[in-house]
């Protein structure tokens, strides 16, 4: 594997040793290789070098940014089933999974932002208000060098999506991948390398630095804005680094995503969404259905026919000579904490219907596919983000009872509401607190990519996708015109005797309730501005 510390640039000349990250495919527990880590100094070269390049990039043309987003959508799609495999080795996750859910949205969304990015960036003309002499705009402008601190579950995509507006937007970017997948993050600064060469534009624009905890927090410091995403421990630690600098940032942290099931719901739709909420990428995903909410009347027929599906699922090695549907967890860590919520679950007295425990310990990092139904109150599972393929079912009285638990945690990600009724679903969608709500299918608002993405309480702040996500790229700077080619200047010194009156008189002139009092206002206007003429000021 080539180094991402060899490519885009020369890494710094320095006696101490180079950290390397060990880089293993979960699956089957194979050393793929070593990645070096880019140390602080070596990173604060690397956004210096970014943000000279960045000078040339922001007087780019809307047009020569499509071209480069051009070349990476070509590079993508001819080296999907590469890039899809190294996602699959790195992450452990199946085939299907790397093509739908990183390779597709990525396409998506350079799709989106070449269709999109001009219109939702261009100067916006806006009232100016009080000054009908002057013309408003607002200017989108690049902020300089962005920070991507990216996680583990979705190599590629958790990369590609926030640089792609970032670099639309007119800045260059600095990703900070996870130690955890930096074998594939390696291999993705060839994407950003091949279509900057064949656009003609340095390569700085864009670079991977891959590196732990210190690399990320060196790039908070240095950067003028950084995209986060990760879970919420770790987004308290971005925003005390960025503190020091005042760096903004954006937060895109975990999620306990409810799935309500309401009882005029169809079931096999809700069994179906309710599999893909769970088990796509073992529940390594940040909108997972992490609890499943379903009313009384459809408990029963939900609960038998999510058993049967999620006992023919079939695990194993992604890469192996079996079809899978599920596959690793990407860290041993991760099958850890799946394992210790499940069995904290259990002691509890919730019951398993489905999986439970490891699976294939003896290839790689497994846990079986798994469904858990009266969980109590008190078990961990039920607050803490779990990330694994576990689905856990919780039994609810109504629709205000449904949405009392859905509301009940920390999180506020993102939602899902299986109901036949329009009305109810509305009325459901209105009172559940997340960042996005899908009705009658899971997930699909994500690859909505005009819509917003991103979370509210514990799941953080600050949006990707559409609109909001590329403006989040920018200084969205206020300017005022003149709108003719004459003017007099706007005197407030020295100041009058009546400048006082005339102020307050104005005020209430325009702010007043009802005609009378501004007339009367009015008339008080005049005379203070009558004395001012006479008397000189
Ligand atoms: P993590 O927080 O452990 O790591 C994320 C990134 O932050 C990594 O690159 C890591 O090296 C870096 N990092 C860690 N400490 C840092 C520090 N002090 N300063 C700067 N950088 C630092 O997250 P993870 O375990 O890789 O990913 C799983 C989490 O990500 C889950 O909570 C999941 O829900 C969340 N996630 C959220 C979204 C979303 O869009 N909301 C998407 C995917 C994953």
């Amino acid at each position: 594997m080539t180094t991402s510390a060899a490519i885009g640039s020369e890494p710094t000349k320095s006696n101490s040793p180079v950290r390397m990250i060990p880089c293993f495919d979960p699956a089957t527990r194979t050393k793929l290789g070593e990645v070096p880590v880019v140390s602080p100094a070596e990173l604060r070269e690397r956004v210096a070098r970014a943000r000279a390049a960045q000078q040339a990039w922001r007087e780019t043309s809307f047009a020569e940014r499509r071209r480069v987003l051009g070349y990476i959508l070509d590079h993508l799609l001819e080296h999907a089933d590469e890039l899809a495999a190294t996602v699959v080795r790195d992450a452990g996750k199946t085939r299907e999974n790397a093509m739908v859910g990183e390779v597709w949205p990525v396409c998506e969304k350079i799709r989106n932002t070449i269709a999109r990015g001009e219109e939702h960036l261009r100067a916006e003309k806006m009232s100016a208000g009080l000054f009908l002499h002057k013309k408003a705009e607002v200017h989108y402008q690049p902020l300089g060098v962005i920070g991507v601190i990216a996680p583990w579950n979705y190599p590629l995509q958790n990369i590609l999506g926030p640089t792609i507006p970032a670099l639309f937007a007119g800045n260059a970017v600095l990703i900070k991948p996870s130690e955890h997948v930096a074998w594939s993050s390696a291999r993705f600064q060839r994407i950003f390398d091949d279509a900057l060469d064949r656009a003609g534009m340095p390569r700085e624009l864009v670079q991977v630095v891959d590196g732990y905890a210190e690399t990320g927090a060196a790039l908070v410091a240095a950067a003028d804005k950084i995209i986060f995403t990760g879970s919420m421990a770790n987004g308290r630690r971005i925003i005390e680094t960025s503190a020091a600098t005042l760096t903004p940032v954006i937060l895109e942290l975990g999620g306990k995503d409810a799935f309500i099931v309401c009882d005029d719901a169809d079931i096999e739709r809700a069994a179906h969404a309710a599999m893909a909420g769970i088990f796509i990428a073992a529940g390594q995903n940040c909108l997972a259905a992490e609890r499943f909410i379903v009313m009384d009347g459809a408990y029963d027929a939900f609960v038998s026919r999510v058993v049967e599906l999620t006992k023919e699922l079939r695990q194993g090695p992604p890469l192996g000579d079996k079809r899978v549907d599920v596959g690793a967890m990407t860290t041993p860590m991760q099958l850890e904490i799946v394992e210790k919520l499940v069995a904290d679950a259990v002691a509890k007295g919730a019951r398993v219907l489905a999986g439970g425990h490891r699976n294939h310990p003896e290839l790689g990092d497994f846990f079986a596919p798994t469904i858990l139904a009266d969980v109590p109150k008190d078990a961990a599972i039920l607050e803490e983000e779990t990330f694994g393929p576990v689905m856990v079912i919780i039994r609810a009285q109504g629709e205000d009872d449904a949405v009392r638990i859905a509301n009940s945690t920390q999180y506020g990600l993102s939602a899902t509401v299986m109901t036949k009724s329009a009305s109810r679903a509305r009325r459901l969608v209105d009172r559940i607190v997340a960042g996005g709500t899908s009705v009658n299918d899971f997930g699909f608002t994500y690859m909505a990519m005009d819509l917003p993405f991103g979370g509210v309480r514990g799941s953080g702040f600050g949006r990707l996708n559409g609109r909001e996500g590329i403006r989040a790229c920018t200084n969205p700077k206020a300017v005022l015109y003149d709108r003719f080619p004459f003017g007099a200047p706007a005197k407030i010194y020295p100041v009058g005797t009546f400048d006082y009156d005339i102020a307050r008189e104005t005020i209430r002139t325009i702010y007043s309730r009802g005609v009378v009092n501004r007339v009367g206002a009015l008339g008080r206007l005049a005379k203070a501005a009558l004395f001012a003429v006479r008397g000189g000021d």
